[in-house]
């Protein structure tokens, strides 16, 4: 995962650009792989099923799945390559993202 930012006409934006093996990357794909991933309730990290109680950490997901965009720059960001929206990241792996990335959410 790489921090930058992107300046484009909208402004300057800041984000994390995967490095093709976290988001729905190595660990995801084995446990699709074996049928394990059942809803999008799946941590998109490491395919893991997150909270039951139906509230955890997430990210914005923008670039077709390569990018995570700071929170506050979301609505602003372009989103080359489509906007994906808010997708869930289990209790582990969301330490590996910079806090100020984490955007709480409700998953029904
Ligand atoms: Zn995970």
């Amino acid at each position: 995962m790489i921090r930058e930012s992107r300046t484009t006409t909208a402004g300057t934006h800041r984000v994390l650009v995967d490095d093709g093996h976290f988001l729905w990357g190595d660990k995801y794909q084995e446990r699709e792989r074996q049928g394990l991933i059942q809803s999008d309730k799946n941590c998109i990290a490491c395919g893991r099923g997150t909270s039951r109680q139906g509230k955890g950490y997430g990210v914005l997901v923008s670039g077709g799945g390569a990018v995570i965009v700071h929170p506050d720059d979301y609505v602003t960001y372009p989103h080359d390559g489509g906007e994906m929206g808010w997708f869930p990241i289990g209790s582990e792996c969301i330490k590996q993202i910079p806090r100020e990335f984490r955007v709480r959410g409700t998953v029904s």
